[in-house]
């Protein structure tokens, strides 16, 4: 049976400024660390090509965090001569990084792995960064999908979340992005802002629409502790819609989508018929991916590495010919499974029941059967012969059903 293409992930993590409610791992744009940074991540990329035998990287010291063990093989021979068919720029921002910056990226990536020819390459980009001379620039590098971060087309909402961008900028990118010849858009939007009501989020989704991207992700905003936009919002008095109102926001903004032609084909994700994010899918799948630059999480096999997560140190160990990877372990036959159903579930689509059988030697219904009853008599999940899935409000407490997966003691990751 034929290998599946990888997925390539490339981490680039610099902001011109840092939102209230943001704990991705970022920081703020420092040119001469973003120079040096993109310098690394063509090295670490190009230490997978064995054309290239001098840029094999030696494994890390342990340092704060586990480096890998010496006596295993760097995870880099894992994949050789493999082809990948996407490319994801996240980030952080990575419209921060010019054009010709992008473009050495992905000729790394092209010399290190067999590019597929239709391969999808996403960029993420905001609003505020992008011009139509820097869009035309990307696309003539090889990005060839866009994925904005608008969050909001309210200026008050934006505002408050301290994005850098209004909607009318969002609208423009948009425009620009067409006129540079992008066929490929996705758009993020935000629920359940400070201070946001229905009618609001129903705003933000006709607009979203109107614009007509190929795809859209929505996400609740959830205000991890501490987060200054806690602060902000004590002291202007601000607050979220309450619970039930959070869920009556997502089901309306779901329901508009399908009505304007758009699938729900993921907890978060729309598409058009044929644009679901092919890059994504692999997260959700059980596909196998490589991830390049600090904090990128790599999955081949059964193994899973991630790399140091501060760019200093990521930029530090690629300078010094130091791997950097920072922690390697092999998933037990227990997690692969539930990693395989937590993903699956996530999909409309949902587990494919015989894959589960044939692939891991387990009969869901019967082993979770007396768990996931309830749930299913709730009306929150659904199964036949062939699949297992939530339904649109089972997917507001998807982390519930999944716990029934769950050893006692565990958690859902
Ligand atoms: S632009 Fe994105 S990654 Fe950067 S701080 Fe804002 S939310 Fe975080």
């Amino acid at each position: 049976m034929a290998i599946p293409p990888l997925g390539l992930y490339l981490h680039v993590p610099f902001c011109a400024a840092i939102c209230n409610y943001c704990n991705f791992n970022r920081g703020l744009l420092d040119a001469d660390l973003k120079r040096r940074y993109v310098a690394s991540l063509v090295r670490e990329i190009r230490a997978e090509n064995a054309g290239l035998p001098s840029t094999v990287l030696r494994p890390g010291k342990a340092r704060a965090i586990p480096a890998p063990a010496r006596a295993t093989p760097a995870p880099a021979r894992a994949t050789l001569g493999r082809a990948a068919d996407t490319i994801y720029f996240g980030g952080g921002t990575p419209s921060l990084l010019d054009p010709a910056e992008i473009a050495g990226a992905i000729q790394a990536c092209r010399e290190a792995f067999e590019v597929e020819p239709g391969a999808e390459v996403t960029m993420e980009a905001n609003p505020e960064t992008v011009t139509p001379d820097r869009l035309a620039a990307y696309r003539a590098a090889g990005v060839n999908r866009l994925s904005f971060g608008v969050q909001s087309f309210r200026d008050i909402e934006l505002h408050r979340l301290g994005r850098l961008h209004d909607a009318a900028r969002a609208r423009a990118a948009v425009a620009d992005a067409r006129a540079a010849g992008f066929d490929n858009l996705s758009l993020d939007l935000m629920l359940w802002l400070p201070g946001q009501s229905r009618d609001d989020v129903g705003t933000s989704v006709e607009e979203l629409i109107a614009l007509y991207p190929e795809h859209a992700s929505l996400y609740l905003l959830e205000i991890y502790p501490n987060a200054p936009l806690e602060d902000e919002m004590a002291r202007a008095g601000w607050s979220q819609a309450p619970d039930d109102d959070a869920a009556d926001m997502y089901l309306d903004a779901m329901e508009r989508l399908e009505s304007a032609g758009y699938e729900q084909y993921e907890i978060s994700n729309v598409a058009r018929p044929g644009r679901r994010s092919r890059h994504n899918l692999k997260y959700w799948t059980d596909g196998e991916w490589r991830g390049f630059g600090c904090g990128a999480h790599s999955t081949v096999g059964h193994v899973r590495w991630n790399n140091v997560a501060s760019a200093s140190e990521y930029v530090s160990r690629l300078e010094h010919d130091v791997s950097p990877v920072a922690a390697r372990r092999e998933l037990s036959p227990r997690e692969q499974l539930e990693e395989a159903l937590f993903m699956e579930l996530r999909l409309s689509d949902g587990v494919r029941l015989e894959r589960v059988r044939e692939h891991y030697g387990v009969d869901v219904w019967q082993q979770w059967g007396e768990r996931l009853a309830p749930f299913e008599e709730a009306g929150l999940l659904e199964h036949d012969d062939h699949r297992l899935r939530l339904t649109r409000r089972g997917m507001l407490l998807a982390n519930d059903v999944m716990s029934a997966f769950l050893e006692a003691g565990s958690t859902v990751k």
